[in-house]
Order: C-alpha cells, then structure tokens, then sequence
C-alpha cells in the first residue's frame, strides 16, 4: 500500500445504488461532463437492486372494489371515477408512520414530486407491472391508506437500478467499481476530496473534486439478524461522522417484521400486500390483538413489535420458538408465481419451505436506517442544528437523514428517497459545479493519515480476531438495541461497545497481501461499525421516550413535551460523541401531532 497518485474529477460519487447514481444520471443530463461513481463493490450489486416490493407514488390507477372495505379486492379505477389517492393522504400516512418526527417540509416535496419520478422512470424504460389496460400497477404496503406502491413483480430494485445505471452510462459517467472509499478531506468547511483504496490492487488514491456526494448506503450490517447485503456497513456514515459532520437520529433503526427464520434474509411486504397472514404457534392471526384495523398491513414498527411480544410470551414457532409463521398458501399457486417468484425461491433456497405448500418460518430482521448524515432537501449536508451547509458536500439515500422518516419508514417510501433525493442533489450539485466552482488544494498528506491507520494492522501482531469482534458487536446491537430496549440493556451495551473498542486496538489482520485484501477490508468495516454503533446507542440511551422504531419498555410513551425533536451526535476529541438537539419541522395548523393508532 506504498504507492499513491492522484485523481481529480469535477463531481465524485461514493455509491451507486439509487441514490448516487440518480445524481450522477442527473449532473450528467444537465452538463458536467466529468463526473466518476465509486462503489465497494460491482454497481450493479448494491443494495437498492435487492429491493424488492415497490416505489411509493399517488398515482390513482388501482382501488379497493367498493364496498369491500379498505381490505378488499384491488380493481382498475376507470377513468373518470373519483380519485382515491392524493400527494395529501400519503403526506399524512409518511407523518404518522414517522410517529410525527419526520421533516414535514421535506416530506411534503417528496410526496408532491413522487409521481413524476415515477413517470420519469417510465419514461426511461423500466418495466413495471401493469394493470390489464397498460397503466402501472400497484399494490397495498403498510401503513399506506390506498394502494400506491409501484412494483416490477418482486424484483422492482432490480429494474429501477438497471434503468438509471444504464443511463449513467450513456451519460459518459465514469464508475469506479470495487474502490473503497476510505477518508473525506473537510477543510475550513469546504469539502476538497476523498481517499481511496483501488481493492483490486490495495493502492491509495486522493481523489480531488469540486464536489462529493455521499449515496452510500445504510447500516443494517451492525445487527446479528438483517435483510441488509454485506455491503451495508455504514462506511459513509462513520467517514463522514468522523471528518465533524453530526449524525442525526441515529437511534432510529427499522426492524422489518418478515425476515426469514434464523437467516433474516427479506420476505418482501409485498407478501402481505398481497394479502399473506401472520400466523402464531395456535395458528391465531395475533395482528387482532396489536392493529384490529390495519392488521398485517399496520406499520413495521408495529408488528415486529407484535412478533416479538408473541414470541417472548411463548407463542413463537420453529425449535427455538423464535420464529413466527408467513402463511401465503391461501393467495395461490397463480398469484405466488406472478406477483412474488423470487421471494417463493427464496424461501425454498434457504429454509427449504415452499410457500405454495407450507408456511414460511420468519423473524423480525434488522432493515433499515432512519438515521444518517443531515442534509437539507437538495443534498446538501449540514454541519451544525441552524442548518450551515459544508461547501461541495451532498448527501443523498439511506445513509442521509433529510428527514422523511422520522423515528418509522413506511415501506416503498425508501426507494422513493433515494431516487428523489439523488434527483435534487444532482441538481444541486450541477448548478454549485457549473456557477464556477472551484478544484481547491488540499494541504498536507491525506494519504499518509490512511496509510499509516493500515500500516497499524500490519505492524501490531495483534492477538484479537476481527471476525469475532464483529460477530459479538452484532450479537451485542441484536440483544441489547433491538426492538425492545431499555436502560439496563443499553448499558450493557454501551459497556461492550467499550470493550470491543479495546480489543480492536490488539485487532489482527493475517493477510498482509496488497491484491483485493478483504481481511483488511473487514477490519476497516468493523472499526466504521464501531464507530456509529456508539451513536445508535448513546442516543437510544438518552431518549427516554417510545416512539416509532425505538422502543424503551421502560419509558412505554411518546412524550412530545421532552421528546419531539431530532437527535444531534457530534464526535469528541476524544473520540465519543455529543449529542445536541434540533427542533422538528412540522406545520401545527396542518399536521399537529396525534395519538398514533391503527
Ligand atoms: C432486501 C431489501 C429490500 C428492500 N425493499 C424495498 C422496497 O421494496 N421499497 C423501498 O422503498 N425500499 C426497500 N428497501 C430499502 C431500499 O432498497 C434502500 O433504502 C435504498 O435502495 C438505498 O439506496 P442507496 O442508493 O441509498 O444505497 P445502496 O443501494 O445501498 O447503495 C450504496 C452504495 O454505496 C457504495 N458504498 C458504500 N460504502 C462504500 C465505500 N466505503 N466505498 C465505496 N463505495 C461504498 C456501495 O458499493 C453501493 O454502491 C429494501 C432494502 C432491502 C435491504
């Protein structure tokens, strides 16, 4: 790792998933020409393509057959019938799935701009499903009052990420694929760089731009049990964390009811969109109990937290009784094979059940990060709680918190953040680029920071398996700060974060070759885990409150009065954070805070 060049674009992008490569897709559209997308791994492998249940958009083309009820049979609206659907209505579902924390100012452009990007995508050649007439299709998801969730089978990730790779491509954009994104060069509040390793060769590069944007990613990977690649370990969010950008709300970590048993690979929402039933030990639909009206379709938080109540007061399923059961038999062989193939060969790969035939054993999984890297509505990251943007950084998609999610994400709402989100920052970074901005110098060595942090691996024998740090910080997140927490936990957890930390001080790197060294890269992912782990904790360890996704049995209650506002994580010198607050964007007249029930 002893050679070193530089690099200079005008725009880079670390991610190419939804977020980065709409951004880039955009820039590109609108007139730099010379724009470079690193990924950690192959672009067409991030996460956003394992996305599977739909794109959140008020389109009106499908409704519930009158009087039916709400859970009644889908049917084409035809045209000229009354509307059913409004940018309004899934405004207030998104504010209340959010349990009244998200941004109301950002989530009002996100649901106002939805369906254009829709359209856009469309218009770009995505296949998505589609209704008999060729309108798209779309389907019920949780915690959505009308069906507006746009999908491509259970493969929409797959399509909306080839649509926009493709078409970054025949911008001229250049990708990166497997170079690792290491360090972010801040100084006096202007972003100037990156520092990055090429894996296949273990070089470090400075790359200089006028501009860096952030689509990196969530942090799923800090749990035991997840849906999340093995991708998703949170590197932007520790580099940018650890460079003085704040993270805000990082206690807020979605667990998404129906990840398989024992693995917590996902089993799409679409699952229960489609009309799938959870069952318990009896067979009972327990969902009565927890959201008589919503049922399996209530939000996530909700019924993980169901799931996980009926599996600790012993009506869980498989050996252990961890489990709970997806029931989709009675959807049918027609409906499995058309609306859900790769969740059925999923289920059949990895736990060898066949959900036409059988049940399907699932847990709650961790998902996905409300939490993130501040930014405003056009990417641009924030570095303190008035809202003073750092020069040429963007931040955009799951690692960012712009905040539409508040402390619960409504499902299909995160593709739709990421796409929109990407849009608006490329925008913003087209136009900061294109007004003159400037390739500024960096002082000093960055290289030499990086260099020397590996060269500490080789150097110390260390006696420590990174491996097994790891794999207990995951085990330590799962049990401690999960989906139900409280201050004893937290505690234990904050203690064996600490002692984790020690022992990765005595970490042991045993492959010291140069070409594609993934001990070396694991070792940099686990100390990024670390890392934000801290925040995840220290936050959930001081908001005695429950509401969305974090929920302390030992404060059951939101509490607005203490409570209705963001958390704020600055790092220290010393290397733990701050935490500071900032006040909620809300419109008091329009959408003041109500008691959340379903
Ligand atoms: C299994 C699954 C199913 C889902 N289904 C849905 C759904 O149906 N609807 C919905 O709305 N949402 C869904 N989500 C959530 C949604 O897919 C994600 O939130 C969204 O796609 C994130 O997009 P992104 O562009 O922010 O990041 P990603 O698509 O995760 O891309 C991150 C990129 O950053 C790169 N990267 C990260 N760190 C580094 C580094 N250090 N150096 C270089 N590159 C780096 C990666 O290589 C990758 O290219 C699902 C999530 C999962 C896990």
């Amino acid at each position: 790792m002893t050679n070193s060049e530089t690099i200079t674009h005008d725009v880079i992008i670390v991610g190419a998933g939804l977020a980065g490569s709409w951004a880039a897709m955009v820039a590109a559209q609108q007139g730099v020409n010379d724009i470079g997308v690193l990924s950690k791994i192959h672009p067409l492998r991030s996460h956003s393509g394992a996305a599977q249940g739909g794109i959140a958009a008020a389109l009106n083309n499908v409704r519930p057959v009158p009087d039916t009820g709400p859970r009644g049979p889908l049917e084409p609206i035809p045209s000229g019938d009354q509307l059913v659907d409004s940018w309004e209505l899934h405004m207030f579902d998104t504010i209340k799935g959010s349990d009244w924390l998200g941004d109301q100012d950002a989530i009002e452009v996100m649901v106002r701009e939805a369906p254009d990007i829709i359209y856009e995508y469309e218009h770009l050649g995505c296949v998505f499903s589609r209704l008999p007439d060729g309108r798209i299709a779309q389907r019920r998801f949780g915690g959505h009052s009308s069906p507006r969730a746009n999908y491509s089978k259970d493969y929409t990730g797959h399509v909306l990420l080839h649509t926009i790779h493709e078409q970054a491509l025949r911008h001229g954009v250049k990708f990166y694929s497997e170079w690792y994104c290491m360090d972010l060069i801040i100084e006096d509040n202007i972003c100037r760089g990156i520092v990055a390793m090429e894996i296949l060769t273990g070089k470090l590069f400075t790359m200089r731009a006028k501009a860096v944007m952030f689509g990196t990613g969530g942090y799923g990977r800090a749990f035991k049990i997840t849906s999340n690649a093995y991708a998703n370990t949170g590197d932007g969010v520790a580099i940018a964390y650890n460079a003085g950008i704040p993270l805000m709300d990082m206690e807020f970590v979605q667990f998404h009811p129906t990840g398989l048993y024992r693995h917590g690979i996902l089993m799409s929402e679409a699952c229960r969109g489609e009309g799938g039933y959870l069952t318990n030990k009896a067979g009972d639909r327990f969902m009565e109990n927890y959201a008589p009206d919503k049922m399996e379709l209530a939000p996530r938080d909700l019924v993980s937290r169901s799931e996980q109540t009926e599996i600790d007061q012993g009506r869980g399923v498989g050996t252990d009784g961890q489990g709970i059961y997806l029931d989709l038999r009675h959807l049918g062989r027609d409906k499995i094979l058309n609306r859900l193939p790769q969740v059925r060969e999923l289920a059949i790969d990895f736990v060898g059940v066949d959900p036409i035939e059988d049940p399907i054993p699932i847990q709650p999984t961790a998902h996905y990060s409300m939490g993130g890297i501040p930014t405003d509505v056009d990417g641009r990251v924030l570095v303190d709680d008035l809202g003073t943007p750092v020069t040429g950084f963007y931040a955009a998609g799951e690692c960012a918190c712009v905040s539409v999610h508040g402390a619960n994400r409504l499902g299909t709402n995160s593709l739709l953040e990421a796409s929109l989100f990407g849009k608006r920052a490329g925008r913003a970074i087209a136009e900061f680029v294109l007004d003159g901005a400037d390739l500024l110098p960096i002082s000093g060595d960055p290289i030499a920071k990086n260099q020397e942090r590996i060269q500490r691996f080789w150097d110390n024998p260390g006696t420590e398996s990174i491996e097994v740090i790891s794999q207990e910080l995951k085990t330590n997140m799962t049990d401690n700060c999960g989906i139900f927490r409280d201050e004893e936990r937290l505690l234990v957890a904050r203690s064996k974060i600490a002692e984790l930390n020690q022992r990765f001080a005595n970490g042991q790197v045993s492959d010291r070759s140069h070409r594609f060294n993934t001990d070396l890269l694991m070792a940099i992912e686990t100390e990024n885990l670390l890392c934000f782990s801290e925040v995840i904790v220290d936050g959930a360890l001081e908001r005695t409150e429950s509401r969305g996704a974090h929920s302390r049995t030992d404060y059951p209650k939101r509490d607005d009065e203490e409570w209705l506002k963001h958390t704020l994580a600055h790092r220290l010198e010393d290397g733990s954070p701050e935490l500071s607050y900032k006040p909620v964007d809300i419109d008091w007249d329009k959408y003041p805070p109500q008691e959340r029930k379903y």
